[in-house]
């Protein structure tokens, strides 16, 4: 792979198997693509269609909720670069992701109907959202929640995260970017 397509993704490709040509399955739904390999679901910004596309994959039994595979960095599809990751507070939690500049949702086999099943299709774009991400900045921000932290964490390991957080501030955006989404798929990696 090239250094570009690492960086960027390529055009039309599954965004955790890279090489993959996502494909339309059905047309009904012509611009939600799959990837034949993985079973992953590339869903364009298109909230109107939202429920149309959420009873046709709820009938598609090639699809099984627990299976998610969260552990890859993934690509936009149209070249947009690293998709952005939010987690699903759930009892199992995993991450979907999102492209920041075409707003297009990737699922991870089984993740649809896991988000199915909890109700939340409807609050995919809060996942994302800014006043969500304010009140989750709120809370850290409460009297005595640092040393909590501090305490909670141990001193060596705080200090470490310190330590971490000046040198990713140092690093040009995309590039920081790429290590926190680095750090993120380190802590999903799960044996198999
Ligand atoms: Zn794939
Ligand atoms: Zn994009």
């Amino acid at each position: 792979m090239s250094a570009a397509s690492a960086a960027t993704g390529s055009l039309g490709h599954c965004p955790k198997c890279r090489t993959t040509t996502l494909v339309a399955t059905d047309p009904r739904a012509s611009r939600l693509l799959r990837c034949p390999s993985c079973k992953g679901t590339w869903l364009p910004k298109d909230e109107a269609r939202l429920e149309a596309v959420a009873s046709l994959l709820a009938s598609d039994s090639t699809i099984r909720p627990g299976e998610a595979g969260d552990s890859r960095t993934g690509l936009c599809p149209n070249g947009h670069g690293i998709l952005i990751r939010a987690r699903v507070e759930l009892a199992d939690p995993f991450f979907l992701e999102r492209c920041p500049e075409c707003h297009g949702i990737w699922f991870d086999k089984g993740e649809w109907n896991v988000l199915a099943a909890g109700h939340l299709l409807g609050d995919l774009e809060h996942l994302w959202d800014p006043s969500w991400r304010a009140k989750m900045k709120l809370r850290r921000a409460e009297p005595g929640y640092v040393d909590g932290l501090e305490q909670a964490l141990g001193r060596p390991l705080y200090s470490s995260l310190e330590v971490l957080a000046t040198a990713l501030k140092s690093l040009p955006h995309p590039l920081r970017q790429e290590a926190l989404a680095h750090l993120e798929a380190l802590l999903e990696d799960r044996p198999e």
